[in-house]
């Protein structure tokens, strides 16, 4: 019998990067737009199709498919012991509407990769090794984000996600009904069974690896968000016969808020993230004093007590600058930072120096289906460089070697999980 060292590098040198490129670029075929990119939304015929090519290569492996009530698909490689929970890894294949070949898809093919890898190597792990699909990740047909996720970690009641429609009016009942008619798995899978560890790989959607030239970013967590929607409320006037001094104006008024804001969320290090990506005004007319302004706000940072802080002063702040107009400030979200579990970003890091692949830590700027496990079992992600920074974008593109890098580091630590039974 080998030993457990020997055994690791087994599978790790069974990980084939032309094998990997091939699986992500046959995938990127269902649904593919014509321009580069994918068009694949969750629990559609297109993700339906992704999800029976998965199954389609995991038949012959012998590896067995279950899912559960919202869809999550869950492919399993036995280990030596049955009753063992299984080290799981993976991620998401549905895309934006104008997706990329890698977000997503990236995670669920490289835990893949490390099946197969596992098999070629004819290794027995002690636990099973299991490769998640998460469904409707992206939240661009079905809101919210990270549905899967979250129903199957119980932070949103199933009840809700399915009653949850799309533009169209049609619900995730129905069209998760579908789907799972498409694939028929018959076996049904449990929310929240035991789950010895997660491991989610990704690229990373940001321009920081690339610029470091790492190749392996070791994900410290996900930052937390708030977001807030605030209205200005003025009066309609003249425009040619009302005094600036009797004007209640309240697009100058939120002018004046949104650069005091700048001004309060500037931090020399570049972490915080404020963004006002929506602006109404009404009337909206070129000869009319504007009566009301609606603008939202992104804030986003890494350290709890920091988003506590900045987001708490947005709206003494917004009142300092009202100058008699109305104002009313609305928090619509608050999503804490987590923080991944050290002893897997050990072990990431570990397996990134023993294959000699530059890397760092890094923070996540984007919500992952990870998010979610971190309550549930120990829990890390490792992201790879995609090409200046570009995701959900058609352009999105990440190097077969960076993404065989990131599988192999992915191999290790799910093996020394997989091995190592209490
Ligand atoms: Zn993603």
């Amino acid at each position: 019998m080998r030993g457990q060292s020997a055994t690791i590098a087994a599978v790790v040198n069974a990980v084939r990067e032309d094998r990997l490129w091939q699986h992500l670029m046959e995938i990127a075929t269902i649904g593919a737009t014509g321009r580069g990119g994918v068009n694949r939304q969750a629990l559609t015929p297109e993700d339906a199709k992704a999800r029976k090519r998965l199954l389609m290569w995991a038949a012959p492996r012998g590896f067995s498919a279950s899912v559960d009530a919202i869809g999550n698909v869950f492919i399993r490689r036995p280990g030596q012991d049955a009753t063992a929970s299984p080290v799981l890894a993976g991620s998401h294949l549905d895309t934006q509407p104008t997706g990329g070949n890698f977000d997503g898809i990236y995670g669920v093919l490289a835990a893949f990769e490390v099946l197969e890898a596992a098999s070629d190597a004819g290794v027995v792990t002690q636990r099973p090794l299991e490769a998640v699909v998460w469904t409707n990740e992206e939240g661009s047909r079905f809101q919210p984000t990270t549905m899967g996720s979250a129903v199957f970690a119980g932070a949103l009641p199933l009840e809700t996600a399915l009653a949850t429609t799309d533009t169209a009016g049609i619900s995730v009942a129905s069209a998760l009904a579908e789907t799972l008619q498409d694939l028929a798995i018959p076996q049904q899978r449990a929310f929240r069974f035991p789950i010895a560890a997660y491991l989610e790989a990704h690229i990373e959607q940001g321009p920081i690896l690339e610029a470091a030239q790492q190749t392996i970013g070791i994900v410290s967590g996900i930052q937390g968000l708030r977001w807030f929607r605030i209205e200005v409320t003025g009066e309609e006037a003249h425009a040619g016969t009302t005094p600036r001094r009797i004007r209640k104006d309240a697009f100058v008024t939120a002018i004046r808020m949104v650069t005091a804001l700048q001004e309060l969320m500037y931090d020399e290090a570049d972490t915080v993230r404020f963004t006002v990506g929506r602006f109404e005004v009404t009337p909206n007319s070129p000869n009319t004093v504007p009566s009301r302004v609606l603008f939202t706000i992104d804030l986003r940072h890494p350290d709890a007590a920091i988003l506590i802080r900045l987001g708490d002063q947005i709206e003494p702040m917004c009142r300092a600058q009202a100058h008699g107009c109305g104002v009313s400030v609305v928090e619509t979200l608050n999503s804490p930072p987590i923080a991944f579990d050290p002893a897997i970003r050990d072990l990431l890091r570990k397996a990134a120096a023993h294959h000699a692949l530059p890397h760092m830590d890094i923070v996540s700027g984007a919500t992952h289906d990870a998010k979610y496990m971190v309550d549930l079992c120990p829990s890390g992600m490792l992201f790879v460089p995609c090409r200046g920074g570009i995701s959900h974008n058609e352009a999105e593109y990440a190097a077969p070697s960076d993404l065989a890098a990131g599988a192999k580091t992915l191999a290790e630590v799910m093996l020394e999980l997989a091995s190592n039974h209490p």
